[in-house]
């Protein structure tokens, strides 16, 4: 009756001990024991059984390009850009496939199966829409991957900005990109949120921009992102990427910007990883975190999520695919290391980014399709902690990979013989 049964699973809403029996590419049965058999089945052993990890910002055209033509030595976001413009007019088609499909097998390995990534069109070759386009199709028996028409070098600013985003909107592409604070001025930035999600609109498209990933406390296309929203009806369906420059608003500002970004429904995509690397570069000290308001934002009701952003690229020269590292800079970042608040963070790298991307069934109930991960840790908090090992990742009831637990042998003579780097040596207090 099952394809395969997860046994004595912990849930990330705390439920323990739980069976998952999985058939037909779904969740068949969530049960204390199922007494059924099946063909295949998978000792949780009272370890976290999670659904994926969905990456809602990316670059899988940049990604493992690292060193290529040269690094980016001052370490800046503008160098990052200027650094892949010398590399743009290199690329083949060929060299980008095989760059992609590697990352999204390191992706499988972390138990990443759904992203969204944003695809640069400002080359109007677009060998960077082509070859996502057929990464797309290559990997949707595992990896659930969204592009975005990204205008890198700015949707007025770059010569065939306009024509070739539209380009790569009829060739297939997904949703609707942009980037307002790297246009020439503050009004060419409006004016671009303004014409993007018109486009949107007229497309029946979802919008996802990076906004505002500047320090300036004066950048504020995020303000006319959220009014763009509602005037041309597009409310749920438009994501505010980075909004770094909220970092630094006036806080008088922000307590008016919050509510209008509620009502439009915005759905904000903080990274932390580049947010921490990229911003506050101009400062001297005191020096800026640069991430946006991830606790505000939340506690106003708006859906946060987080993205990796860059693995190994001109903007980001670390990174391993792994959304458990993001949440944990998150963590630090935001300063939220409450019990509550780490389990909104586990929230902002599964379930809230499912929401982002609007992913269906996407879950742990019954009936939610048959993609899950099994950890090396008891809970969610031991998770985000450890980064926890991915001991199965399945996807459609099939196992697509499996990493051994890591136990590390000890030779200390009176002490224990190994150690579980997860469970061995925590204290036993809530949310340890
Ligand atoms: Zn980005």
């Amino acid at each position: 009756m099952f394809d395969l049964i997860i046994r004595n699973a912990n849930l990330p809403d705390g439920r323990q001990g739980l069976d998952i029996g999985l058939a037909g590419g779904r969740i068949a049965a969530i049960e204390k024991s199922i007494a059924a058999t099946a063909g295949e089945e998978i000792d949780a052993s009272g370890r976290l059984v999670s659904p994926p990890f969905c990456d809602p910002h990316f670059h899988m055209d940049a990604t493992l390009s690292l060193g290529m033509p040269r690094m980016n030595v001052s370490g800046t976001l503008l160098e990052g850009i200027g650094l892949w413009g010398e590399l743009r007019p290199l690329l083949t088609k060929e060299a980008l496939v095989e760059r992609a499909l590697r990352y999204c097998d390191l992706a499988v390995s972390q138990g990443l199966l759904y992203i969204r990534s944003h695809v640069d069109t400002s080359d109007p070759r677009l060998v960077t829409a082509e070859a996502l386009l057929e990464v797309k199709e290559k990997v949707a028996p595992y990896i659930n991957l969204q592009l975005v028409a990204f205008p890198q070098d700015g949707y007025y600013r770059a010569p065939d900005g306009i024509a070739s985003l539209e380009r790569a909107l009829d060739m297939g592409v997904d949703i609707v990109g942009g980037i307002p604070h790297f246009e020439r001025t503050m009004e060419d930035g409006a004016r671009s949120v303004e014409a993007l999600c018109r486009v949107a609109a007229d497309r029946g498209l979802p919008v996802d921009m990076h906004c505002d990933e500047t320090d300036d406390p004066m950048s504020r296309h995020i303000e006319t992102l959220a009014a763009q929203t509602v005037r041309f009806g597009l409310q749920g369906r438009v994501a505010g990427s980075h909004l770094t420059s909220m970092h630094s608003m006036d806080n008088y500002y922000v307590s008016k910007l919050i509510p209008l970004m509620a009502e439009a429904e915005i759905n904000v995509i903080p990274n932390p990883l580049i947010n921490i690397m990229l911003q506050g570069r101009h400062d001297t000290y005191p020096k800026r975190r640069g991430m946006t308001r991830v606790r505000e934002l939340m506690a106003a009701g708006l859906n946060v999520s987080f993205g990796h952003d860059c693995v190994m690229d001109p903007w980001y020269s670390m990174g391993s695919g792994d959304m458990l590292e993001v949440a944990h800079m998150a963590i630090h970042v935001a300063q939220m290391a409450g019990i509550e608040d780490k389990h909104k963070i586990f929230d902002a790298i599964t379930v809230n980014s499912a929401k982002t991307m609007g992913l269906e069934g996407y879950g742990l109930e019954v009936g939610c399709k048959a993609d899950l991960i099994v950890l090396q840790a008891a809970d969610v908090i031991e998770a985000l902690r450890l980064k926890a090992n991915r001991l199965f990742v399945i996807k459609s009831g099939k196992v697509i990979s499996r990493t051994a637990p890591r136990i590390s042998e000890l030779f200390l003579g009176g002490r224990p013989a190994s150690i579980d780097i997860g469970s061995d040596y925590v204290p036993s207090a809530p949310g340890r």
